[in-house]
């Protein structure tokens, strides 16, 4: 998973349609947690600057159905916190 920075983003709309899992969207009303989400995240992960090869659960996850249900932010906090103490 990635985030996008939503302090940096200017709603040009292109990455709505270039996105091959169709995992972002620009309908404010319904996803205000992911703008919080996106927002937290954007301030603790590394940027990407370059193009990479897809993760290797990219193809299994861009098929899955209703996203936000297997959406659990305690993994992320916690694989957060121990790329962090790697890090030190
Ligand atoms: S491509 Fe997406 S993230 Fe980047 S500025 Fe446009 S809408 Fe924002």
């Amino acid at each position: 998973m990635l985030v996008i920075d939503p302090n940096l983003c200017i709603d040009c709309g292109l990455c709505e349609t270039a996105c091959p899992a169709n995992a972002i969207s620009h309908d404010l009303n319904s996803k205000l947690k992911w703008i919080e989400h996106n927002a937290k995240y954007a301030q603790i992960w590394p940027a990407i600057n370059q193009m990479i090869e897809p993760l290797p659960n990219a193809e299994k996850n861009a098929k899955l159905e209703n996203k936000e249900e297997h959406f659990d932010a305690t993994a992320f906090d916690e694989a957060t916190e121990n790329s962090v103490a790697d890090e030190k």
